[in-house]
């Protein structure tokens, strides 16, 4: 079989009923949509060539269209590496052209949670991101984010684990600069038939994308939201987070309401605590002010550490003491867990290729 063009549709781009209208429109039946989805996202297969369960029509179709101007997202396992507590499991990925991507399985007791990507690269710029310190590199297809979760559910199921239970997408990449590819993946990961995760528990993050979070409200997205707020006033937030330039906090917060009102859900924030930087009780005092009135809760994110950035990690005294503030001030509040930070597998340490150190 020769390989496939670049550029040729990939059967993970697509919805159940998108691929039982190409199916139907070459002349097969609704049984073997059903086929053929299942193995791709059930069996999790990635050579169609080989189903000897496949009906005949069925085979020859694949026999006559994948590998030619059909393909599958298959990204290459280059590399897995895994906390040395063994809870986190960061992947690297390499897609069909070459880039690189990094994808994170973490475990809880009795679940696991995967944290995507949805560009290779970032165009955002945050100062204490490695994936926004790389640049950016290009979107990721709908079928490269499903393929992450294929991908982690092998590597579950290889070790007899339980799927996974929760995505989120706060890996490499601004999900809302790349929004109807993460949507249409959302789509798919969600369909019934197929991978069949819960939408109420996958959250889709962002830096702060105005018209991104204003379309997320408007089209009613059943996701979870989380900001990433890190600093109360537009002077510090824009230190840290560039793009508080183009949309600066009062607008945020607005879309973040918008969001809350439109959908009866709470906003989650994130805030990285940098020592020094942004972790002091009057900012705390500052940020409960801010979102006073707004469903709303706080997670307390200690700095991780990259090698394009100087900052350092807030102590954990520091970070209990900022938390007690929102809580008096009745904002629900949570100081995260620092993970796989060995393997730079930690919130805003992925970049393509990275190594295990940093
Ligand atoms: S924190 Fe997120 S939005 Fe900011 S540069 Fe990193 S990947 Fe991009």
């Amino acid at each position: 079989m020769s390989p496939a063009p670049v550029h040729c549709l990939s059967l993970h781009d697509l919805t159940s009923a998108e691929v039982q209208e190409r199916l139907v429109a070459d002349g097969l039946r609704p049984a073997h949509t059903r086929a053929l989805w299942r193995a791709l996202h059930a069996d999790l297969e990635t050579d169609l060539g080989g189903r000897e369960d496949f009906l005949p029509p069925l085979r020859r179709w694949v026999a006559e269209h994948v590998g030619r101007d059909v393909t599958l997202d298959n990204p290459a396992l280059t590399l897995g590496v895994s906390s040395t507590d063994g809870l986190t499991h960061k992947m690297l990925l390499r897609l069909g052209d070459g880039q690189e991507i990094e994808t994170v399985i973490m475990g809880y007791p009795g679940r696991f949670t995967a944290c995507l990507s949805t560009q290779a690269g970032c165009a955002m710029g945050c100062v204490f991101c490695a994936t926004g310190q790389m640049g950016f590199v290009r979107h990721l297809r709908p079928g490269e984010i499903v393929s992450q979760v294929l991908q982690a559910q092998r590597q579950l199921r290889s070790r007899g684990e339980p799927g996974l239970r929760n995505l989120v997408l706060m890996g490499m990449g601004e999900p809302l600069h790349n929004y109807d590819a993460v949507m249409q993946a959302l789509r798919i990961l969600t369909d019934p038939r197929g991978p069949h995760l819960g939408p109420s528990r996958i959250t889709v993050s962002t830096v702060g994308v105005v018209p991104g979070i204003r379309r997320f409200a408007a089209e009613k997205q059943p996701y979870n939201l989380a900001v990433s707020l890190h600093a109360a006033t537009d002077a510090e937030r824009e230190a840290l987070v560039p793009i508080n330039r183009r949309w600066p906090l009062a607008e945020l917060l607005d879309a973040c309401r918008e969001y809350s009102v439109s959908t009866g859900r709470r906003v989650l924030f994130g805030w990285t605590l940098i020592a020094g930087c942004n972790d002091t009780p009057e900012q705390a005092r500052q940020v409960a002010a801010l979102l006073r009135g707004m469903a709303a809760h706080v997670n307390l994110i200690p700095l991780n550490p990259t090698s394009g950035y100087g900052g350092r990690t807030t102590d954990l005294a520091a970070a209990g003491q900022f938390r007690a503030i929102l809580q008096e001030a009745g904002l629900p509040c949570t100081v995260r867990q620092r993970r796989g930070v060995d393997v730079a597998a930690g919130c805003g340490q992925l970049r393509a290729g990275g190594p295990p150190g940093l």
